[in-house]
């Protein structure tokens, strides 16, 4: 059988793979606009390859791809695609329609590790790595019904948790051969993995969201068990040395929720703790779900908050919560859909391994 799939090759490496064969370099790239800018899911439509070459790499090689088993429409334009993946496993990708852009936000890897109390996906485990392919494929099937213009990497999993073949999709959809993304409309969404920060700055440019989602050590570590590995000086000393394009800023997510991080005392910190470095701050209320008893702010609470922010000068937005009547928002399509095809919530394990859902939480 065959086992090399072409989509889990960078440039660099398909053409290492290429000229491995005996074939000349530039075939790879003529390969790579055929993937991701043309779309082929066969070797017959790669008409500048000789059909010597294409029955060669139809013999050793493979095209995955994903289609969404199911795609589901939220009354704001909001679209929900779930992909279940070779081995049965399912993962989301949230298209989010906006005036002049529109966000594709992908996941990274099937559960998390990180175990964030506020968080579904978090309240379960990993389950596994999204191979590179299982990455870009998501992009590959929504970009044949929408137009795509931004990636958000804010689904499903610690995208730095899965660092090598995070950076393999980042190259693929920011090259020239590529997707030819702008590294600009790409953004990578961290809860705080200090060293791979480092490792992600050195290997690509792209935007970078940081999840901060508390003001103290004490309240951090008590809801983001990584900030016991990396607390908050750390942290944001890996903002300060990021390497930041000119012009551009880190995104500093902050999930608001309801008396425990949500106080002017608790805006009055964040203003000190994201001083030092360019930033935005996106402030995300709380998206109840059942797996937490965390609620979301009173709205008062979150005005309060946004508006001492803007007083101070930081640039804030306050996240809407979209796509809320599909439950993209929190996303349990995945666990609605299961928990239907007979997977009980009472049985941990199926929990554990059906309804890990919670994707691009605004
Ligand atoms: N693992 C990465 C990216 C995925 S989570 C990270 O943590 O950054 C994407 C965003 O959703 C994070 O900022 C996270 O803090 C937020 N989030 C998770 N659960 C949420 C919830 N129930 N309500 C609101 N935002 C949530
Ligand atoms: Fe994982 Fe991010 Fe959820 Fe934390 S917030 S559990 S890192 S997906």
């Amino acid at each position: 059988m065959n086992t090399v799939d072409l989509k889990n090759f960078s440039l660099d490496e398909l053409e290492a793979f290429i000229t491995g064969t005996g074939k000349e370099r530039f075939r790879a790239r003529q390969i790579f606009k055929w993937l991701y800018q043309k779309d082929a899911r066969t070797f017959g439509e790669m008409t500048n390859l000789s059909r010597e070459f294409r029955q060669e790499l139809e013999r050793t090689t493979f095209i995955s791809d994903l289609e969404p088993e199911v795609v589901e429409h939220s009354a704001d334009g909001t679209k929900k695609y779930l992909f279940r993946l070779s081995d049965g496993v399912t993962v989301e990708s949230v298209l989010i329609p906006e005036e002049d852009r529109t966000t594709l936000c992908i996941s990274s890897q099937v559960g998390c590790a990180m175990g964030c109390e506020f968080c579904l996906t978090g309240t379960f485990r990993l389950t596994r790595n999204l191979t590179t392919a299982e990455i870009v494929n998501q992009v590959c099937a929504v970009k044949r019904s929408d137009p795509v213009r931004n990636i958000v990497f804010m689904g499903m999993g610690e995208p730095l948790h899965n660092l090598d073949n995070v950076i393999r999709a980042l190259k693929i959809l920011t090259d020239p051969d590529g997707f030819q993304f702008s590294n600009r409309k790409v953004t990578v969404s961290t809860s705080g993995l200090v060293p791979q920060m480092r490792r992600l700055g050195e290997a690509v440019t792209v935007n970078l969201a940081v999840s901060l989602n508390a003001t103290t050590d004490e309240v951090r570590g008590r809801i983001m068990p990584v900030n016991r590995t990396y607390p908050l000086a750390e942290l944001l000393a890996a903002c300060r040395a990021f390497p930041l394009p000119s012009r551009r800023w880190i995104t500093v997510e902050y999930v608001m929720i309801r008396d425990l991080n949500d106080s002017l005392e608790d805006a009055r910190r964040l203003v000190r703790l994201i001083s030092t470095f360019p930033s935005k701050v996106n402030l995300i209320p709380f998206n109840e779900h059942d797996g937490c008893t965390f609620r979301t702010p009173t709205q008062d609470a979150i005005d309060r908050f946004h508006k001492y922010l803007l007083d101070k000068h930081v640039t804030v937005i306050t996240r809407s919560s979209r796509g809320s009547d599909i439950s993209a928002a929190c996303g349990q399509l995945k666990g609605r859909l299961e928990t239907a095809d007979g997977a009980r919530e009472s049985d941990p394990q199926k929990r554990a391994t059906h309804e890990s859902g919670g994707i691009c939480n605004g």
